[in-house]
């Protein structure tokens, strides 16, 4: 079974354009959907359309959208959009879009969905999200061991570092050859962070921010995420011989725009900035 890869969002939580906001990636944003970037989530499609989404980010609508384009997609049966969802964390990016599988939308049946025992806490006991488990619309499911929502997919969780006021959060490691980190505090943080990116041949990773110049005024040890520029530096002789992809950008961050001359920089280092719908076979 042959499986894809597919990058539904390559945003921070808020995505870009973000609620609020009048800085002018947003409003150009606002004009332009190529410079849209969507919440986090990416997802496996196999090629007889069987489908597994990795965070339900606030923007699952247009996310979904974009996967009836694609042919295998689009022939799936009526009945429950996805036949699994892998949560990484509660931080509202990567779960809020849940909503959408409730009674008064999608109301999904017995959906299994992989997470840590403390993000199943998390859901079992905290409205809105208890009603989808006490209803049936999802089926918790542990995920702290290798699991296979389907045979010849395969997937790994591992613990992350990472602001967690509700829950841990993991990164995920697909059939051993994508890697998907989309939040982390920092990389050295993070003892197995070479050992995980050497041994996968694509790695999806956070790129929140490009450098301290963004947040001007903000206590950087408050920033739960690494800076671009100290990405390049940990993992830059790693990116000769695997595909870096950086990902999770801020609406704030310069490689949001393709010109700039910090995306420049990402790509001479041999790192790509993600894009939406970019499709990565496993
Ligand atoms: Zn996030
Ligand atoms: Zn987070």
């Amino acid at each position: 079974m042959k499986h894809t890869v597919y990058i539904l969002g390559s945003g921070q939580d808020g995505g870009l354009p973000q609620v609020g906001s009048r800085m002018a990636p947003d409003m150009a944003a606002r004009l332009d959907p190529l410079a849209v970037r969507l919440g986090p989530s990416i997802c496996v499609l196999a090629e007889d359309g069987r489908c597994l989404l990795i965070d339900v980010s606030p923007d699952i609508r247009e996310q979904e959208n974009r996967l009836l384009r694609i042919p295998v997609y689009a022939a799936r049966p009526a009945g429950n959009p996805f036949e699994g969802v892998v949560l990484t964390h509660a931080h509202m990016g990567h779960y809020a879009g849940l909503v959408h599988f409730g009674r008064e939308a999608a109301n999904t049946r017995s959906l299994p969905l992989w997470c840590t025992a403390r993000m199943a806490a998390f859901l079992r006991t905290q409205a809105p999200w208890e009603q989808l488990v006490s209803l049936g619309n999802i089926s918790l499911m542990p995920l702290e061991q290798p699991f296979e929502p389907w045979p010849g997919l395969r997937l790994r969780a591992i613990p992350v570092p990472h602001r967690g006021e509700y829950t841990d959060t993991v990164g995920i490691s697909i059939n051993d050859k994508l890697l998907y980190v989309p939040d982390i505090d920092n990389w050295s943080a993070w003892p197995a962070a070479r050992e995980e990116v050497s041994r996968h041949e694509v790695c999806l990773l956070d790129a929140t921010f490009f450098s301290p110049e963004e947040l001007p005024g903000r206590n950087l040890r408050e920033i739960s995420h690494p800076f671009i520029t100290d990405t390049l530096a940990f993992f830059g002789d790693l990116a000769a011989t695997r595909r870096i992809i950086l990902t999770h950008f801020n609406h704030s961050n310069p490689v949001c725009n393709p010109g700039s001359a910090q995306a420049r920089r990402v790509v001479a280092a041999g790192f790509e900035p993600a894009q939406e719908m970019t499709a990565l076979a496993l």
